[in-house]
């Protein structure tokens, strides 16, 4: 499932950096979540890292995406498809 961020989100910019999908981006009025990359942290960590920061617990799961983890991991490969993890330079 791709979580969401409601409108009690008091926009105080923590959970934004966290993502490792760069799925959350400020929206009109308050914090977005896209729901084509959100993964629920799934292929990188363990516990979902917005949910884990947000002070005001305003991120639920989003109804309208839900996802087995089966998908989720299948999301985060094909994000990771597209965006290769940038190269180490050789030493
Ligand atoms: S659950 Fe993880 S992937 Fe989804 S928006 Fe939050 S930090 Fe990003
Ligand atoms: S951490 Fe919570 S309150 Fe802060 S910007 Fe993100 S969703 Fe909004």
């Amino acid at each position: 499932m791709a979580l969401m961020i409601t409108d009690e989100c008091i926009n105080c910019d923590v959970c934004e950096p966290e993502c490792p999908n760069d799925a959350i981006s400020m929206g009109e009025n308050f914090y977005q979540i896209d729901p084509h990359r959100c993964t629920e942290c799934v292929g990188h960590f363990e516990e979902a890292q917005c949910v884990q920061i947000c002070p005001v617990a305003c991120i639920p799961v989003n109804p309208a995406h839900v996802e087995s983890r089966e998908t989720l991991l299948q999301k985060y490969q094909r994000l990771q498809a597209l965006e290769p993890a940038p190269q180490l330079p050789a030493s």
